[in-house]
């Protein structure tokens, strides 16, 4: 409580005077250089970039708030409880999930009282300084709400109270919001086995076009998935293949792809622990998918079998040309314990040391030289940027590498990947920013901070007399629109 209070005690005396309050909570110099003849160019740079539509490629959102249009619940509901960027942080300092109205799964009990919830987040708001989860709250507060006073635990009664009002109002209904957050097209992600109820919901309606999915099929491909041996039925019950066979597996596995394309999916996604690929006989193939649908697959024969399907799905993109990402080297749910009681996605992945010349090599001897094939490669061990990722989308047609991801989707981040993939892989080997969230009203804040950085590098390079004035103008707008769509196929 104290050190909170001084904060906002703080920010009310410095506010005192010329500078608008706004001015305070949000500097619209935020991210630039600090130099100010670099931070004028930066500047420039953003004014021309920053009103361009939101192209949103790869994300989380739920695709039920599109189709129903409901209003979203109260603010604890909305960016707290589903948010594991925000409840991992509280539960580091020692605040249990049950308190943050995190549902169990044994349907033990936690906290309902959302206000109550509210509170704690707004006492321990200080632990974000310094995070870009405070960038994105902060722009979500006084851009979309328009609050004009600190957050914390003497203002959480009136932010929860006007938020809330707010958001039972049309202006703030998903679709509403959408159109408000200049959001061009926006990409869900669905399981192999989803039926897709909310995008037939809006099939033939001109949302259609905005709304797409994308086709993940993690949960029919990973055999160390509890659910993998009834997924792999399921994707037979839904296409009439018979996918105890390798072969009618594989075809269940086109048919769904073309089932997606049907609500707009123009990519796949996966998110394998590693990025090792495997290029094995039939005959190999075929043992090792009946070891794993038995059950009695080992650790290895999992990540043979993963690596061989991203070898086959790399061959169905180059047949039906969908964009295939892959998000490897994240370990997930190492907090067992918590594994048990939440379940997946509660703040306990971990990223972890990934090796993608020999993972990749497989595959990249069977396709890496077709230049109708398009892969985008993304990290969470930043190492492998220069050493790995930049040669590799440098050299290879096929590769092309994703933006900075989930830990490194920050502005310290994003500087490091610019900074260690450009020289080697250019602008052009990229595919602008993802903002990969489920927190929908965030999304405007992770592109606005995204566009920042991009302008304060060019305008960097610019000042060194790296790059010319007109040839970064002509970069902002690619990064910022033009490389996403191309990259997508959008
Ligand atoms: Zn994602």
């Amino acid at each position: 409580m104290p050190p909170v209070a001084n904060n906002c005690e703080t920010a009310q005396k410095e506010i005192e005077g010329i500078i608008t309050m706004n001015t305070i909570l949000l500097d619209p110099d935020r991210l630039f250089p600090a130099d100010p003849s670099q931070r004028d160019i930066a500047r420039d740079l953003y004014h021309d970039i920053k009103d361009l539509p939101i192209i949103s490629p790869h994300g989380h959102t739920d695709p039920s708030w599109f189709a129903g249009n409901e209003c979203f619940a109260d603010p604890s509901t909305l960016f707290l409880v589903p948010d594991h960027y925000l409840f991992r942080m509280l539960y580091s300092q020692g605040i249990g999930l049950e308190s943050l109205g995190v549902p169990r799964i044994d349907g033990g009990w936690v906290e309902t009282d959302m206000r109550k919830i509210w509170h704690t987040f707004a006492a321990n708001y200080h632990l974000f300084q310094g995070t870009p989860s405070s960038l994105w709250m902060n722009h979500v507060f006084y851009e979309v709400f328009g609050m004009t006073e600190c957050f914390c635990s003497a203002t959480a009664d009136e932010f929860y109270d006007q938020i809330n009002t707010q958001l039972a109002t049309d202006a703030f209904r998903p679709r509403a919001l959408l159109d408000r957050f200049n959001i061009e097209v926006i990409a869900t992600t669905e399981g192999a086995v989803d039926e897709l109820p909310h995008h037939r919901a809006i099939a033939g309606t001109p949302w259609a076009k905005r709304v797409i999915t994308t086709f993940r099929p993690d949960d029919a491909i990973d055999p160390e998935r509890e659910d993998f041996i009834e997924n792999v039925a399921r994707l037979g019950e839904l296409t009439g293949e018979d996918t105890n066979q390798w072969d009618g597996y594989l075809a269940a596995m086109r048919y769904r792809r073309a089932t997606f394309r049907e609500f707009g999916a123009t990519a796949t996604d996966h998110g394998h622990p590693t990025a090792f690929t495997a290029d094995l006989g039939k005959a190999e193939c075929e043992a090792l998918f009946s070891r794993c649908l038995s059950g009695g697959a080992s650790v290895s024969d999992a990540e043979l079998f993963r690596g061989q399907m991203l070898t086959e799905m790399a061959g169905m993109s180059l047949e039906d040309g969908m964009v295939m990402q892959i998000h490897p080297g994240s370990r997930r749910n190492v907090n067992t314990e918590l594994f048990r009681k939440f379940g997946r996605d509660k703040g306990a992945d971990m990223p972890s040391a990934t090796n993608f010349l020999d993972g990749l090599k497989p595959l990249l001897d069977k396709y890496g030289n077709e230049p109708s094939l398009d892969i985008i490669l993304f990290t969470l061990d930043e190492t492998t940027y220069a050493r790995e990722l930049a040669p590799l989308a440098g050299h290879y047609p096929c590769l092309k590498l994703g933006p900075p991801w989930w830990f490194h989707d920050s502005p310290e981040g994003m500087l490091r990947y610019r900074h260690q993939i450009t020289e080697t892989a250019g602008f052009y080997n990229t595919v602008g920013f993802n903002d990969d969230t489920r927190a929908f009203l965030s999304i405007p804040a992770r592109h606005d901070v995204a566009r920042r950085m991009d302008c304060r590098f060019l305008a960097t390079l610019v000042s060194e007399g790296r790059l010319r004035l007109n040839e970064a103008g002509v970069l902002s707008h690619e990064l910022t629109y033009n490389l996403a769509k191309q990259g997508y196929k959008l």
